[in-house]
């Protein structure tokens, strides 16, 4: 099989393709791989950075599986995908560490890290800060209550949070044995102190987060976004940031990335801000590549597909 590489993929991963699996492979110039790149592929591998639309499609005729080494995939268009093209993707490489940046966005605002980093760099003192409040007692609620979330919720009742979640897509017994209090979303909105989101964008959660929900939310809520920009209207949680509806955010994601230059995200004290780190780590990056490798190997040797785009879930039906 010929195999287009495209983002970043080990170099290792092309060797072993090549050896265990006797596939031929190239590797794609840019992220948007050209209509000659890909004209005789049947196996593309990509990540969220290529857009995969009609146009992509049509450019690779002869493709059997697409393989996209990351936990979301609002980068695929669901309606474009042709009958004959499986499309798989690798969530389980980066679930552990998108849940520690969370971890650690929530340990960061709690102590108001960027303010009282801030107030240090201008030569103050703590005068200038009002005191944090620790965490222990405090809620957390989680909106989306799947891999990141539950591994959120296990590294969080360490610290004393009470947490809570909702899913309406989950099953009952994953919050018993997780210890996790199920909410409906306005209770969620209610009871945060912070709020955390872990939801896949689907028309369902685009912009769930406006400002008629942050009228819902106690003025003290920290939110913490980790999932996808979109599930935020940013615009609206900026006013409401500048009137002190919402304590703090802290985002590694973006209605639009880059984050444009002229955001007024940046000027914004009580924001703390990653460019779509969440899973940005070698550890991670490595098992993208060898997820990757297996999805082609259980492709090629056992015609098999597993860890499906669109996935096998009711929520799907809201997807593009
Ligand atoms: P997942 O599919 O395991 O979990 C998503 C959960 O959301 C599911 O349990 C589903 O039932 C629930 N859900 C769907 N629609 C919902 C709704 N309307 N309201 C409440 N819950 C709803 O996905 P995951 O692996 O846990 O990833 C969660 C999110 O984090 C995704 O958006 C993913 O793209 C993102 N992510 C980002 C990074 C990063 O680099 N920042 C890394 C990993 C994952």
């Amino acid at each position: 099989m010929n195999v287009l590489i495209g983002d970043r993929y080990s170099k290792e991963l092309a060797s072993r393709l090549e050896k265990k699996l006797g596939c031929k492979t190239s590797w794609a110039e840019t992220l948007e791989p050209t209509a000659q790149e890909l004209a005789n592929k049947q196996i593309v591998l990509v990540r969220s950075r290529t857009t995969i639309d009609e146009k992509f499609f049509a450019n690779c005729p002869e493709l059997k599986l697409l393989v996209s080494a990351t936990a979301g995939f609002d980068h695929i268009k669901i309606s474009a995908i042709p009958k004959h093209v499986r499309v798989v993707h690798t969530p389980e490489a980066n679930t552990r560490i998108a849940a520690e940046l969370t971890l650690l966005f929530i340990l960061a605002l709690s102590r108001q890290l960027n303010k009282a980093t801030g107030t240090i760099k201008n030569k103050s003192w703590k005068d200038a800060l009002s005191p944090a409040r620790e965490l222990a007692g405090q809620h957390l609620g989680l909106m989306g209550f799947g891999r990141v979330g539950q591994m959120v919720a296990q590294m969080a009742k360490p610290f004393g949070l009470h947490v809570a979640a909702y899913d309406p897509y989950q099953k009952e017994n994953v919050f018993k044995d997780l210890g996790v209090e199920r909410l409906g979303l306005t209770e969620l909105f209610v009871q945060s102190d912070f709020l955390s989101l872990h939801v896949p964008l689907t028309k369902e959660t685009h912009h769930i987060i406006r400002r008629s929900t942050i009228e819902l939310m106690p003025d003290h809520v920290s939110l913490i976004n980790t999932s996808r920009g979109s599930v935020i209207s940013e615009c609206e949680l900026i006013q409401a940031l500048e009137q002190n509806e919402v304590a703090a955010a802290a985002l590694d994601v973006f209605e639009v990335e880059p984050l444009s230059k002229d955001s007024n995200l940046f000027k914004l004290p009580n924001v703390l801000m990653t460019p779509h780190v969440g899973a940005y780590t070698e550890e991670a990056l490595k098992a993208g590549s060898e997820m990757a490798f297996r999805r082609v190997e259980e492709f090629i040797t056992n015609q098999k597909a597993v860890f499906c785009v669109p996935p096998d879930a009711e929520w799907a039906k809201y997807l593009n």
